[in-house]
C-alpha cells in the first residue's frame, strides 16, 4: 500500500485532531499484546487492528465453542463447527480487515513461566482474561518493565475497567490487594450481554489510543464501572499510589515469582485433573451450588459439590478450593473450566 492510500485508509482517524497524522506514525510503531480472545478481546482486537496499530500478538488458550458466537464478534458458525483456536481464527480475520500489519497469534495459557516472554516486549497490554490469576502476572510484568495496560471484566449486563500506568497511578495490587478472593461471578454462571462487552472494550481501546497518541493528559486516571441494565456509571479517581504496596512500592512480584503457578496441576487417573489453590481457599459450595444450579446438574453436601456440565465432564469442588475434572485429559482445559464455572 502508497503512502498515499494508508493516509486514505486511516483518514477519518487522522482527522480527528487529538490524533492527527503524528499520532497516525505513532500508532503504526506501536506494539500490543492482547491477553485473551473471548468477547473483550475480539472486541478490542478489532479496533486496535482497523485503527493501524503495527504490531498485536493475540493470546488464547480456548478454541471457539457455540456459545461463544453471542458476543465474540470476530468468529462465527464454521469456526465453532471446527473447533478452532481462537488466537488462530481471530489472527486471520483481523488481517482480511487489515493486512498491513504484523498480527502474531499465541495458543498457550500464561503463566508464571511465560508471562515475561509474552507481554514484556509490548507497548501496551489489553486485558481480554476473564480471571485474577492471569491479572496479577499481567500487573506484575507491567509494574517490572513499566508497561501500561488496560484492565477490562464484563459479566452479566456490569463491567469494570481501568487503564494502569506503573509509576503514574496505583496498579491491581494498591487497589485490591494481592488475593480478590475466589468465587467471583463469571460470564458461565451468570452469563453476559454483548452491548456491556463492547462497551468495556472500547473504554481499553480509546485510553490506548490516547496513551500511544501522546494524549496522556487525556487519560481517565480512575476506575469506572457501569451497569448498563440498571443505567448506572460510577467514577472513582485513582488517588495516590500506595509506597507500601508489595507490588508497585516494594517491587515483590508474588504472581511472577509463584513457585509453582497459582494453580497447581496433577493428572490423578485415567481422564481425571486436579486443579488446587495455591494456598486453601475456604469457598462456601451452597453458594456456589446455587450458581451452577442453571449450568447442570448439582449435587452437593459440607464436603463436596458435583457439577455435570454435559459432554461427560463433572466437576467435583471441594470446600478447600480443590477441583477434581472429570472427563479431560487436557491441563488447560480443566483449568479453564475451573476458572469458568468455580470462578477465581
Ligand atoms: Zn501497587
Amino acid at each position: 500500500m502508497t503512502k498515499e492510500q494508508q493516509k486514505e485508509r486511516y483518514s477519518r482517524q487522522i482527522l480527528f485532531r487529538p490524533i492527527g497524522e503524528g499520532g497516525q506514525v505513532r500508532l503504526a510503531q506501536a506494539r500490543i499484546a492482547i491477553v485473551g480472545m473471548g468477547a473483550l478481546g475480539t472486541a478490542m482486537a478489532t479496533q486496535i487492528v482497523r485503527a493501524g496499530v503495527g504490531f498485536v500478538r493475540l493470546i488464547d488458550r480456548d478454541i471457539i465453542e457455540p456459545s461463544n458466537l453471542q458476543r465474540q464478534s470476530l468468529y462465527d458458525e464454521r469456526d465453532a463447527s471446527e473447533a478452532l483456536p481462537k488466537a488462530i481464527a481471530a489472527k486471520d480475520k483481523l488481517l482480511k480487515a487489515n493486512s498491513e500489519l504484523e498480527i502474531e497469534a499465541k495458543v498457550v495459557d500464561v503463566t508464571a513461566q511465560n508471562a515475561a516472554e509474552l507481554l514484556s516486549d509490548v507497548d501496551v497490554i489489553l486485558d481480554g482474561t476473564d480471571n485474577f490469576q492471569v491479572r496479577y502476572l499481567i500487573n506484575d510484568v507491567a509494574v517490572k518493565y513499566n508497561i501500561p495496560w488496560a484492565y477490562g471484566g464484563a459479566v452479566s449486563a456490569h463491567g469494570t475497567t481501568a487503564f494502569f500506568r506503573p509509576s503514574e497511578t496505583p496498579c491491581l495490587v494498591c487497589l485490591f490487594g494481592t488475593d480478590p478472593g475466589s468465587g467471583h461471578d463469571t460470564c458461565d454462571t451468570v452469563g453476559v450481554i454483548a452491548p456491556i462487552v463492547s462497551i468495556i472494550a472500547s473504554y481499553q481501546v480509546v485510553e490506548t489510543l490516547k496513551y500511544l497518541t501522546g494524549n496522556t493528559a487525556a487519560l481517565r486516571n480512575g476506575l469506572l464501572y457501569i451497569d448498563i441494565w440498571k443505567n448506572e456509571l460510577r467514577q472513582v479517581a485513582f488517588g495516590q499510589r500506595k509506597t507500601d504496596c508489595s507490588c508497585c512500592g516494594k517491587g515483590e512480584f508474588h504472581a511472577l515469582h509463584a513457585k509453582r503457578d497459582a494453580l497447581t496441576l496433577s493428572m490423578c487417573g485415567r481422564r481425571t485433573i486436579q486443579v488446587k489453590p495455591q494456598a486453601p481457599v475456604e469457598v462456601s459450595l451452597q453458594m456456589i451450588a446455587q450458581r451452577l444450579h442453571a449450568v447442570g446438574r448439582v449435587r452437593f453436601n459440607e464436603h463436596l459439590l458435583r457439577v455435570e456440565l454435559g459432554n461427560e465432564i463433572q466437576i467435583t469442588l471441594f470446600a478447600d478450593g480443590r477441583a477434581l475434572v472429570h472427563g479431560t485429559e487436557e491441563v488447560a482445559i480443566a483449568r479453564d473450566l475451573y476458572a469458568r464455572y468455580i470462578g477465581m
